[in-house]
């Protein structure tokens, strides 16, 4: 790894031994005098300089004991030395050794030189920085490959309690094997985990480019923090400029790159902290759902003569067919809680059993009826278990805008909400959120309609509000083939394509 973070200082380190080195006169940032004091540091044997940055020099070095490359951070002070430096660079290893991750760099140790200054003993990382990678034009695939092993980093850190607060590009290293690791905790925080939201209130310190707002600010700082500077740093990858001012898209810089991974990156650079992807998990599922998309749409691409067309259409007919095929209903008994026996057999094979409906395979839609729908204000619970597949599970319910519809786990990806409104899928909207639904586990989905507020819970938890305002949902393919017209015998209708599930419940409240 070259020297990398010393922009004002344009010598070439590498490869040079210590005692040239200090003799050439290596400045540390932090220090007044021209040199850095290297004190012998028993048991290692330091080979070169790695790299600079504000808080010290870092020297790849042979650990005797172990016969192994490390590389040692070193903050050496000559004439007695600054604590609050040396418990800066303490607090730093120790923000390092809670997180234990493959793609973060590991801490060995921690010394206090007798001499003065201390060293962190850490794993050493063949490669370059992300800065160095990053001076060439990068492919959408690569950057989002490392923005994965940053968001996975990142998880790892904040479930530790641990906000790193100096994500940028010179603090990613992009090993030879080409896994990145984020290092250089010098700003992290750790903070006690019993708190809901890990918060962190403090100076602004950062890198400026790469800060949040409420960082800038100085204000209170949690894992968004984070998210926002990882945003900049994926930003600054795949467009190969940095988020200034009113900035544009990155598909609208770069055509290349997806819609889904322009969306992402733009949501974790909102400057609103309460508007950003909430937390770096959310990011890595998003730019994993990023690559799997594009992988569909590869294979999609690959297939394009064969079956689709012709399933689509057989889908179509059979479907036609069935909705003449529209059965009694159970009448709403004055809008309470309602369980409703009788199905609307619309698409697919269902097996009824007392008020358990067992949808079979391919596209399977059950319309049900209940006055409590029509009042435009209502709640639909249904409990549910995948038995297998990988698709959606679903509820459709009409409003005065459009036929509406919440999904669970659309296009095998996990991805979750309020479905083709205005005729924006879940792909693109905002509010979509992952949700990873294993098969065999029961779940409760709860779809409240407000008038013009559509809210999803799923087992209790609030997954997505929505507003619909003036909008209008536009019904998509394939539902909107069923669903579009001829509504009159079914008042809400539940599904799931190509994942057989059994739904044991469906309950149906107007609001008061
Ligand atoms: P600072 O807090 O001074 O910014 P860093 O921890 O970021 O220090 O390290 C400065 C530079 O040293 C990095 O940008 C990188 O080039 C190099 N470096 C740091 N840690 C390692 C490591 N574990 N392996 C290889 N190189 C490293
Ligand atoms: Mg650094």
């Amino acid at each position: 790894m070259s020297e990398s973070n010393t922009e004002s200082d344009s010598r070439n380190l590498d490869g040079l031994d210590l005692k040239e080195l200090l003799a050439a006169g290596i400045t540390s940032p932090d220090q007044t005098s021209d040199s850095i004091e290297f004190p012998e540091l028993e048991g290692f044997e330091v080979i070169r300089l790695l790299g600079r940055g504000g808080m010290g020099a870092v020297f790849l070095a042979r650990q005797l004991s172990l016969q192994r490359l490390v590389a040692l951070k070193i903050l050496s002070f000559p004439k007695g030395g600054s604590d609050p430096m040396l418990d800066r660079l303490e607090r730093e290893a120790q923000a390092m050794a809670r997180v234990s991750d493959p793609n973060t760099v590991s801490v060995f140790d921690f010394i206090r030189l007798p001499a003065g200054g201390a060293a962190i003993v850490m794993e050493y990382v063949e490669g370059t920085t992300l800065r160095e990678k990053m001076s060439s034009p990068m492919q959408w695939e690569d950057a989002v490959k490392v923005a994965l092993q940053v968001a996975r980093s990142l998880e790892s850190a904040h479930r530790a309690g641990v906000i790193h607060r100096d994500i940028k590009p010179e603090n990613i290293l992009v090993g030879r094997d080409g896994e990145s690791k984020v290092t250089d905790f010098g700003l992290a925080f750790p903070v006690e985990q019993n708190v809901q939201r890990l918060t962190v209130t403090g100076t602004s310190l950062g890198t400026l480019g790469y800060m949040a707002q409420e960082q800038l600010e100085g204000g209170v700082v949690d894992e968004r923090a984070d998210v926002y500077s990882l945003g900049v740093v994926l930003y600054e990858m795949i467009t190969g400029k940095k988020p200034f001012g009113n900035f544009d898209s990155p598909a609208a810089i770069n055509p290349n790159v997806p819609q889904l991974l322009s969306d992402l990156t733009m949501e974790a650079l909102l400057p609103e902290k309460e508007a950003r992807l909430p937390d770096a998990k959310t990011m890595r599922n998003r730019l994993e759902l990023t690559l799997v998309d594009f992988a569909e749409l590869s294979e999609k691409k690959k297939n394009t003569v064969r079956s689709p067309l012709i399933f689509w259409t057989a889908a179509t007919v059979l479907l036609l067919l069935l909705s003449y095929v529209f059965f009694s209903v159970v009448p709403n008994s004055n809008g309470q809680i309602q369980r409703l026996e009788q199905p609307v057999e619309i698409s697919g094979s269902w097996d009824v059993n007392e008020g358990i409906y067992s949808s079979g395979s391919d596209i399977c839609l059950l319309g049900l009826k209940s006055s409590a729908v029509e009042s435009g204000s209502f709640d639909i619970e249904i409990e549910f278990t995948r038995r297998s597949g990988r698709h959606s599970v679903s509820v459709f319910f009409p409003h005065e805008n459009g036929f509406g519809g919440i999904e669970l786990s659309a296009w095998a990806r996990n991805l979750g909400g309020l479905q083709v409104l205005d005729g924006v899928t879940l792909e693109q909207s905002p509010s979509a959120f992952v949700l990873d639904l294993q098969n065999g586990r029961r779940y409760s989905l709860l779809v409240r309609v407000r008038g013009d507020m559509v809210e999803t819970y799923v087992d209790g938890k609030s997954y997505e509000v929505s507003h619909i305002g003036e909008r209008q949902f536009r019904v998509s393919d394939p539902w909107g083939w069923q669903l579009g017209s001829g509504q009159a015998d079914c008042d809400f209708v539940i599904g799931s394509y190509q994942s057989p599930t059994t739904f044991h419940s469906v309950q149906v409240k107007k609001a008061r």
